[in-house]
């Protein structure tokens, strides 16, 4: 069998469409996800980066919904597995007459989950403005030693995590002026931009207001959608960690 071809990242073009046509180029069994769909083209950005794998449906047409018994498909996450993105359907599936309605039979609308992806986008950018604003405050700027990107820095569906190998990085008080900055800037409504390098196939870049962070994943085109964020902070185990909150969408 021949593998189907790469999967166009079609979110890169735009980071807020919606809905994309898109062909079944293969149903994969995974050990590790279950059945899987291999897309022609896709909205959902796989797991990666920090980020969480998007979520969709895919919308069947009368004929092979009814062939099928099934309005929709749910797609519960994406991930990368070896050279490919798989689109991780929900629970158990007869793959052998999916595989027959759906693999190269016609195109399908793939509705992207906006609502969990427009929360991870901002919870994404609010990771990258915390680190820029803890810079600010005690990192070079501040006249401090120079600052490391976090270790960590990862979401989950509702919250995120900036975490730093560094004892005591800030105190309480200094993270209250983090996040008060942080927010303050966010309102003034500054534009983001995400780019691709020129130079290095695959390796994109995060900018706002003169910071640029390396970075692949899905971020606002302003900072005023963020919204007001809240962070915590934990200084345990020689570890620096902010665990962060931006409102429900
Ligand atoms: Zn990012």
């Amino acid at each position: 069998m021949t593998s189907p071809p790469e999967t166009t990242l079609t979110f890169y073009e735009d980071f807020y469409r919606t809905e994309l046509e898109v062909w079944v180029d293969a149903l994969t069994l995974s050990e590790r996800f279950g059945p899987c769909l291999v897309l022609s083209e896709t909205l959902c950005h796989p797991h990666g980066g920090g980020q969480k794998g998007d979520r969709a449906v895919l919308a069947l047409d009368g004929e092979v919904g009814k062939r099928l018994g099934l309005e929709k498909m749910a797609i519960v996450d994406t991930r990368r597995e070896g050279e490919r993105i798989v689109h991780v359907l929900d629970g158990a599936a007869d793959t052998a007459a999916l595989e027959e309605a759906l693999v190269g039979t016609r195109p399908f609308l793939l509705r992207l989950d906006w609502k969990f992806r427009h929360h991870q986008m901002r919870l994404h950018s609010a990771a990258h403005l915390l680190h820029c604003f803890v810079e600010k405050i005690v990192g070079e700027s501040a006249g401090g030693p120079p600052l490391e990107f976090p270790e960590t820095s990862d979401l989950q569906p509702e919250f995120g995590l900036n975490r730093y190998a560094r004892k005591e990085l800030l105190d309480a008080a200094r993270m209250e002026r983090v996040v008060a900055e942080l927010n303050a800037f966010s309102a003034e409504g500054h534009s983001i931009a995400t780019r691709a390098d020129p130079e290095t196939e695959g390796f994109r870049y995060w900018e706002c207001a003169g910071w640029v962070i390396p970075c692949g994943g899905t971020h606002p085109r302003n900072t005023a959608e963020i919204g007001p964020v809240e962070a915590t902070l934990s200084l345990k185990r020689g570890k620096t960690g902010m665990t962060f909150r931006v409102p429900a969408g």
